[in-house]
């Protein structure tokens, strides 16, 4: 059966009308009717909200009661708003005040109605509390958020999935020099300059296809114009709905760090003071040139370089000086070779220098004679000016050795054997050598016990006056006499002594044991002619530098009540060139003590004559090499005579060396020659063989 619409209508309106009052009682929302500033109606849900009851509310409570202070004025303008001025609708939020005191959020839907005839509000009241809640901490959270990006010190940035810059923190404005104003919803193309947008924004878009975390290092212009070393690490981030939302990215500054890493580099790879590559780079760029040799078979020339006398400069003109010989020694050697091949300072006074692709000897010597040329020159050192020279040594990779370290080694063999012969040269190693540095090494270890074991002596070589063939002078020489190798000449082991630091011991030994012999021989003699004689006894650079042997010296001669001529003190050229205070004031000591300065070798060294007119000299030992070829070789001849003819007119005694035949005593006394020494006379004696030989030829 069927009904129409209209009595359906109607008996629809009919049942909802008999509903209305239940629904309203039991509506899960406030409702409520405000009358002359009362509530007329509230349903039970009404009451509830505020913690009363119906009739507490119902004719007692107007609105003002129910709302705390603060909201009071927004309410009631709304209330007379709707009541006085036409306005039929309200929707608007509030806190309200529950019996209880406490607060509660409220949504108003109001309507202006009529109520008996006259105006009145009709409202529903809906508890938002908890939906206010949610609301603030979502707010709350949004806001801590914010501000941990704010606290993160590294530039931040985030993009959306289209790597356009959704918000940055103040460090990533401050690092781009742009305010996020200007970046946001902007794309990389937009900010940066074409190169450097193309290559972030090939990052970005490597990222997006594999969704995940990216890390790298870019140099990158900061807005300060400064180039900073930074490492950007990125992540991707995911909407709810699971689709890619973009990319976070924090910039962490490594610049620092990198200098520091470079600071730490240079401090393990360079030498400080030269400013060279050390020992360590140079092993390193050795050991990679031996293995590019090993490819394309190209020869490395390897040079080990010393600078002879080195320690005496130190020595003599303090270490300041010494370093800037080392730095201005370092600057010339640079100087000397190509762009490409490597200088380091192996420590101390010795350089080594890599020559890769030189197979030649002719260049390698070329370079080499420069590297000498360039140190002989003088090096002017403040007020003070020094000399040094260099022994070079030479070794060829792959002919000589196969590992960096015999490469090195060799070199040093082949340094050592030039010094050997003479200084101031170059020479090539040979396998030879390796024996001779082994010698040497063991050498030294026995030189050690030499003094305590007494395996030293002093012979005597006597001085001959050419003019009456009195012999009333005679040179000390040192003699070890080692219980495996025999007899080990002076010239070997007195290197090794100064370089072991054990020539102020050796000297101070020599000095005592002289004076006991001087002290006999002037026994000897009848008393008229002991205060003629003399010992001179040789003197190394060292013992004027360091060590207490001159002090001891002049102390024993006082103690014996002996004249200081009876000992005269050998030195050679070389201390002289730097006219160090501490030298000279020594030497002035001892001439004040009487005891007279020769100099030893005269003419093989530098024979910078000016120091001979400064320095309290008294005689000059003409080097044996000028007087061997003297009858055959003119220009020795002439050098001779030249050397005589000079000490003279600078009131200096001359002394032949290496006298060995009568022709070249004929010539010396021919030419003005004071005395002779060498074997022609006599070879150096012990000390009884000497006694016996100067009593033979006394005339
Ligand atoms: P020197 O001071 O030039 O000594 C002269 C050297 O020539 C001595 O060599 C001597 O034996 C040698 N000689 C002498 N007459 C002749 C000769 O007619 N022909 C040849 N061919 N040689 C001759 P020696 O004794 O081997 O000493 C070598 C060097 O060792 C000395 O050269 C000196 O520089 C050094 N020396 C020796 N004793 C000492 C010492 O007590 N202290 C220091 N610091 N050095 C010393
Ligand atoms: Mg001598
Ligand atoms: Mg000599």
């Amino acid at each position: 059966m069927s009904r129409s619409t209209e009595p359906l209508t109607e008996e629809l309106l009919r049942e909802a009308d008999e509903l209305l009052p239940s629904l309203i009682r039991n509506a899960l929302i406030g409702i409520y009717i405000i009358q002359d500033d009362l509530f007329r109606y509230a349903n039970p849900r009404f009451a509830e909200m505020f913690g009363y009851t119906q009739a507490e509310i119902c004719g007692r409570l107007g609105p003002t009661a129910l709302i705390v202070p603060e909201d009071r004025c927004k309410v009631s303008e709304a209330i007379s708003r709707r009541l006085h001025h036409g306005a039929d609708t309200a929707h608007y939020t509030f806190r309200g005040r529950r019996k209880d005191g406490s607060q509660i959020e409220l949504e108003v839907f109001g309507n202006r109605t009529e109520f008996d005839g006259r105006p009145a509000i009709i409202g529903i009241l809906v508890d938002i509390t908890s939906r206010c809640s949610a609301e603030r901490i979502a707010r709350e959270q949004l806001h801590f958020i914010g501000q941990l990006i704010e606290a993160i010190p590294s530039p931040l940035f985030f993009k959306d999935e289209r790597a356009r810059y959704l918000g940055c923190n103040k460090a990533f404005e401050a690092f781009i020099g742009k305010p996020r104003e200007a970046l946001i919803g902007r794309s990389v193309f937009e900010i940066s300059p074409p190169e450097l947008a193309a290559r972030y924004h090939e990052a970005d878009q490597a990222l997006f296809d594999h969704p995940g975390v990216q890390t790298y290092e870019a140099l990158v212009a900061s807005a300060d114009g400064r180039n900073r070393d930074v490492i950007f690490n990125k992540a991707t981030y995911f909407k709810s709905d699971g689709s890619l939302g973009g990319l976070v990215g924090v910039i962490t500054d490594i610049t620092d760090r990198k200098q520091t890493e470079a600071l730490i580099w240079m401090q393990a790879n360079y030498d400080p003071l030269t400013g060279l590559p050390n020992r360590r780079l140079l092993n390193d760029r050795l050991a990679e040139l031996m293995k590019q040799s090993h490819r394309t078979h190209d020869c490395v020339a390897v040079m080990f370089i010393d600078l002879d006398r080195f320690k005496e400069v130190n020595d003599t003109l303090g270490h300041e000086a010494g370093d800037r010989l080392l730095v201005e020694a370092a600057r010339r050697i640079v100087s000397c070779v190509r762009e490409s091949d490597t200088v380091a300072r192996q420590g101390g006074d010795e350089f080594t220098v890599l020559l890769p692709g030189l197979a030649d000897e002719a260049p390698i010597e070329r370079i080499a004679e420069d590297i000498i040329e360039t140190l002989a020159q003088p090096f002017q050192l403040g007020h003070d000016v020094a000399y040094v020279s260099a022994s070079i040594g030479i070794t060829l990779f792959p002919k000589d050795a196969e590992t960096p370290a015999d490469v090195l080694k060799n070199a040093d063999q082949a340094m050592y054997h030039a010094k050997d012969e003479g200084r101031n040269r170059f020479s090539y190693f040979s396998p030879r050598m390796q024996e001779a540095a082994l010698q040497r090494l063991q050498l030294g270890k026995d030189l050690r016990h030499a003094l305590e074991r007494g395996q030293l002596s002093l012979h005597f070589q006597p001085i001959l006056r050419l003019a009456d063939g009195h012999f009333h002078k005679a040179e000390a020489l040192l003699r070890w006499s080692h219980p495996q190798r025999g007899f080990v000449s002076p010239a070997e082991f007195v290197p090794v002594a100064e370089e072991l630091g054990l020539i102020d011991a050796i000297g101070t030994w020599v000095f005592r044991q002289a004076i006991e012999t001087v002290v006999r021989w002037r026994a000897a003699v009848p008393a008229h002619v002991a205060d003629s004689l003399q010992i001179t006894v040789n003197a190394s650079p060292r013992q004027f530098a360091k060590g207490r042997s001159l002090a001891i010296l002049l102390d024993e001669l006082t103690e014996r009540d002996l004249p200081g001529a009876c000992i005269a003190i050998e030195i050679t050229e070389g201390l002289l060139l730097d006219e160090h205070p501490s030298v000279t004031a020594q030497l002035a000591r001892l001439s004040a003590a009487g005891i007279q300065i020769s100099i030893d070798d005269f003419g093989t060294g530098y024979s910078a004559m000016a120091y001979l007119k400064r320095m309290d000299i008294d005689t000059l030992k003409i080097d044996r090499s000028f007087v061997r070829d003297l009858t055959t070789d003119p220009s020795d001849l002439a050098i001779t005579e030249a050397i005589i003819a000079m000490a003279h007119k600078l009131d200096l005694e001359v002394v032949a060396e290496g006298v060995e035949s009568e022709a070249q005593c004929d010539r010396l006394a021919a030419a003005g020659c004071d005395y002779g020494q060498g074997y022609l006379f006599s070879p150096p004696l012990p000390e009884d063989a000497f006694f016996g030989y100067i009593a033979r030829h006394s005339p």
